[in-house]
């Protein structure tokens, strides 16, 4: 049995991907294994935001994770290009949350009011029509405001995929079917292989629910659906991502961000994609013109609070659960605080509100 590892990470999503990194650069041997590419993956159907502001109303503590996630990306994309070359077309030029009526623009001014008062002041602002449409031309009538974040953020999700997998030891096509536990061992079992180390991660996206019960942790992880189109190359519309769109350094532009509770459907829907078409070319009318060369739907990893998993199995130590549904802004802190948290034994106190035990009483479980 191919063992001498210190950690196997299952799952090489952009949670398990970045975990595993964080834990190789910490001297460890860490094993990724991944089911490859016939599984459900977010990692590869993403929208690419590194997005801070509005995450964590009423939930402090996913806030300050959020924040500390931005900070720590460029640490992680200057590492990740040193070592494969890799551009991860990371920029931060901060964030925009277009308004398309009066009511949005309350809403929205609540929204960054309760953030700032509960979680503190990140320089997140209300911007009038005018000062928006100063700092963004183009625009169209029905963007009344906007809320600027001058921490927001975006990158290419593809390639940090790739970079984070030929930094490490990463095998495709091992679904791990079983979990045997044992005293500061586990067996971890993919096809006829066997790997044996004293910890592992489940960061299995959408697979994670079923591995986490042979190991006394729970993951009770649904898919939301998520459409997205991407136009053909423009010249520079825009300089800030936007949670609804946002033009890449090829100059595509990505047009999202539904959600829906579809089941395990990766089917897009013209009704769906309209949508998304009309509300992107309200706000840039411009778009109406462009062509559009893909449309895809994408699965993401959702809990029944839409916040992570985070936790260190009771039963099993030395088993850990990680899941959440912004893995790319995530990337950063899952890289540099979590994996060497993980490492050392424990999940960081900072992340004792995530544990999955939370859903094990109520009826979201
Ligand atoms: C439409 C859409 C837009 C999004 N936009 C953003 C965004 O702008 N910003 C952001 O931060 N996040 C965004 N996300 C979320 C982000 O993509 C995910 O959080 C991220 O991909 C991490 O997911 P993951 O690693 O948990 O799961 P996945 O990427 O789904 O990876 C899970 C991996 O586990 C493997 N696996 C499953 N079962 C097994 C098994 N039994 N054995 C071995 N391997 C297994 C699969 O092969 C897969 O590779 C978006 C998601 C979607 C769908």
């Amino acid at each position: 049995m191919p063992g001498g590892y210190d950690l196997i990470v299952i799952g090489g999503g952009l949670v398990g991907g970045a975990i595993a990194w964080g834990a190789r650069a910490r001297g460890a041997a860490v094993l990724l294994l991944d089911e490859g590419d016939i599984a459900y993956r977010a990692a590869r159907g993403n929208f690419g935001l590194v997005w801070v502001q509005g995450k964590g109303a009423g939930m402090p503590p996913y806030a300050r994770w959020t924040r500390e996630s931005a900070a720590l990306w460029p640490t992680l994309a200057a590492a990740l290009g040193d070592a494969t070359g890799t551009d991860l077309g990371l920029h931060q030029p901060g964030g925009l949350a277009f308004c398309l009526s009066d009511q949005e623009f309350e809403e929205r001014e609540l929204l960054i009011r309760r953030m700032h008062n509960e979680s503190g002041d990140i320089g997140t602002r209300m911007l009038t029509r005018e000062q928006v449409r100063s700092m963004v031309p183009g625009l169209g009538d029905a963007v009344t405001g906007a809320s600027f974040c001058p921490v927001d953020g975006h990158a290419n999700p593809l390639r940090l995929l790739k970079a984070l997998h030929q930094t490490l030891d990463y095998r495709a096509n091992r679904k791990v079917a079983a979990i045997e536990a044992r005293p500061n061992q586990f067996i971890v079992r993919a096809g006829d292989e066997t790997y044996i180390a004293p910890r592992i991660v489940i960061s299995a996206g959408l697979g994670s629910r079923q591995l986490a019960g042979m190991v006394g942790l729970h993951m009770p992880v649904s898919p939301i659906q998520g459409q997205i189109i991407v136009t053909e190359r423009l010249r520079r519309l825009l300089d800030y991502p936007t949670h609804l769109l946002r033009q890449t350094d090829e100059g595509s532009v990505m047009l999202g961000d539904s959600q829906e509770d579809v089941g395990f459907d990766t089917r897009t829907r013209i009704a769906v994609l309209k949508q998304i078409a009309d509300r992107n070319t309200r706000i840039f009318p411009a778009l109406k013109d462009a062509s559009i060369i893909r449309m895809w739907a994408a699965l993401r990893v959702m809990s029944p609070d839409g916040l992570p998993i985070y936790e260190q199995s009771e039963q099993f130590p030395g088993a850990f659960a990680a899941t959440c549904h912004s893995g790319v802004t995530l990337a950063g802190a899952h890289a540099l605080a979590l994996a060497p948290a993980i490492l050392d034994g424990a999940v960081p106190a900072s992340l004792a509100a995530f544990g999955g035990a939370r859903f094990m009483h109520g009826a979201a479980a």
